[in-house]
């Protein structure tokens, strides 16, 4: 059981028998490939209100002919905690709740203490199993919890267990709205709604107008870069996929999972028709006719709106080759992972597609020559995928223009901590980090200052006050030792302990470490465990020399872009902050 993981001393409850024949019906739509086993879980769990008694797992083993250890070892590998299973065999929680441990931010001391206090409601007799995490992907709304996978954000003790979530607030804006044009707009549960906003016109005009070269073309021309953090041209991984023999796979990278990250989630809940509409667009010019999307664990809503998206499509047409506008045909299949923020790595998200652990591949080769059971793939972000209708519809020129030379288009950031709007915000590449702060997320609340700005998530940089004039571009953000990233921007005032921040980055990526490499497995827990020890107060001489020499090692020797980036956000605050390491 994880260290932060209290569960209360439940009674011994007899199993439903109803429930148990629930659960044949599940297990009856196995289909027999292995690589759907995290569907069953999700849903034999489903059944029994967010756990696994152990009767039940034991029939799920015995159904799928695996060991429950093999069953554990699955799941534990790709979920970022594991508080399903029941340590008591048939003892049963009568709720789970996970409540949000925030990395980074200045509503830290409030998270705490929502698990305080859940704690004390678990002491006075409530039957609950409470787990503190790391990353729930409700920054904007902190303190934030999930109860059986229902959001409470902010939560409170009373929310969480007797009232009703708070209602969502949506906190969307900027300057320009291109992926975010129907957010807040559109019915997200209507096709009907969406296509009276223009919706489906870009794959209209698309397989009606342009061959798969063109549209290949068009988005090279636009210069769009993905929008996961790795920022390689669209166009070109569709380019060197296409060139690959079939069959040929895409991938939606719905596993938005890090503190401070939250913009996919704004557009699954609110838009998933556009990002399925860019997806298509995708498949046709790569020539795939099998797509994958691939929710996070913890948004669920994401997943059903995805789910209940690709249903409509169907039945209207748009994916099984009936399409009045031509014979394009494309399945759509609707992942849900289950937390792990390594299968946000592409090739450790197509591992857990297989049905395998979710541990990362070394590469090359790429997934555009082998992904997917070996055949080209291409993997792109919601965001990136978001912004392809409206590229194909108003041409390329229209939207690189919208950026800076080397920064075309624009760019959603998702704005957490000490400001007063915490939120979504679109703006075109240019803009200064001093607009997206202040003019667009209200500034910090009164009196505070700006002790430091941690730009493109746990794995990214810190930035200062001093660097809020500097224009939101790769190329500007790269000359300050900045990072885009996948546009998170987490805003510390002068009140935020610095060292307590640090320590909670090292101890997220120790704890999402997959442990497949050395360098990353040992490296992120020594690193965390310096950062603990010193964030309360033990600081020792040797702590620079040794947090440098992890750094090294992680960078040159991990396998994948968690360990290579694990120390970047410690290093840079050495950079910006050389006092805290003294
Ligand atoms: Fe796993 Fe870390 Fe190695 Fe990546 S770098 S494969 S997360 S142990």
């Amino acid at each position: 059981m994880h260290a932060s993981t209290v569960t209360s001393a439940a009674p011994v409850a007899q199993l439903d028998p109803s429930r148990m024949a629930q659960l044949e019906q599940v297990l009856a739509k196995v289909t027999g490939r292995a690589q759907t086993i995290l569907r069953e879980l999700h849903d034999a769990q489903a059944l029994f209100g967010g756990w696994l008694p152990g009767s039940a797992l034991r029939r799920i083993a015995a159904y799928l002919r695996a060991t429950r250890r093999r069953l554990r070892r699955h799941w534990s590998s790709t979920t970022c905690s594991a508080p399903t299973w029941s340590a008591a065999g048939s003892s049963a929680p009568a709720s789970t709740a996970r409540a949000r441990c925030a990395a980074a931010t200045r509503q830290v001391g409030r998270a705490q203490r929502t698990v305080g206090l859940c704690a004390r409601l678990h002491h006075a007799g409530r039957c609950v199993t409470l787990e503190a995490v790391r990353c729930l992907g409700l920054c904007d709304r902190a303190p934030a919890a999930l109860r059986n996978n229902v959001r409470h954000a902010p939560a409170t003790a009373d929310t969480l267990f007797d009232g009703s979530p708070a209602p969502a607030q949506l906190r969307i804006g900027g300057l320009v709205k291109v992926a975010l044009t129907n957010v807040g707009v559109v019915d997200p549960t209507s096709l009907a709604d969406y296509r009276a906003q223009g919706g489906m016109a870009a794959l209209r005009k698309v397989l009606r107008e342009m061959s798969p070269t063109q549209v290949i073309e068009h988005m090279k021309a636009s210069k769009l870069v993905g929008r996961g953090g790795a920022a390689f041209p669209a166009g070109l991984k569709w380019e060197y996929a296409a060139r690959n023999p079939r069959p040929r796979y895409v991938i939606c990278n719905a596993d938005e999972s890090e503190p401070g990250a939250f913009k996919d989630r704004v557009l699954m809940d609110g838009d998933p028709f556009r990002v399925i509409e860019g997806l298509l667009i995708a498949c046709y010019a790569v020539g795939a006719e099998h797509a994958f999307i691939y929710v996070r664990g913890e948004h669920r809503l994401g997943y059903e709106r995805f789910s209940q998206a690709v249903e409509q499509l169907d039945q209207a047409g748009y994916l099984c080759g009936q399409s009045v506008d031509g014979p394009f045909a494309c399945n759509i299949e609707v992942r849900r992972g289950a937390g792990a923020y390594v299968c946000g790595e592409e090739t450790a998200l197509m591992e857990s597609i297989e049905g395998k652990r979710g541990f990362p591949r070394l590469r090359p080769p790429y997934p555009v020559e082998a992904g997917l059971w070996g055949h080209p793939t291409v993997i792109n972000n919601v965001e990136t995928l978001a912004k392809v209708p409206s590229i194909i519809m108003h041409g390329p020129i229209w939207y690189n223009a919208l950026g800076t030379s080397e920064s075309a288009g624009t760019k959603l950031f998702a704005v957490s901590g000490s400001v007063q709007r915490p939120g979504v915000y679109e703006t075109p590449f240019g803009m200064t980090l001093r607009h997206l702060v202040y003019d667009l997320a209200g500034g910090l609340p009164e009196g505070r200052t700006i002790q430091g700005v941690l730009t493109g998530g746990a794995a990214g940089t810190f930035l200062t006050a001093e660097h809020l004039d500097v224009p939101l571009t790769f190329e500007h953000f790269r000359k300050v030792g900045g990072t885009i990233g996948a546009g998170t921007i987490m805003v510390f005032d002068d009140t935020v302990d610095m060292a307590d921040v640090l320590a909670r980055i090292g101890g997220f990526f120790a704890h999402e470490s997959c442990g497949k490499c050395y360098p990353c497995q040992m490296g992120t827990q020594r690193q965390a465990e310096i950062l603990a020890r010193r964030a309360q107060g033990d600081r020792r001489r040797e702590d620079l020399h040794d947090l440098q020499e992890l750094a090294a090692t992680m960078t040159d020797a991990s396998i994948c872009g968690l360990g290579q980036a694990a120390a970047t956000a410690i290093v840079s605050a050495h950079t910006r902050w050389p006092m805290l390491f003294e």
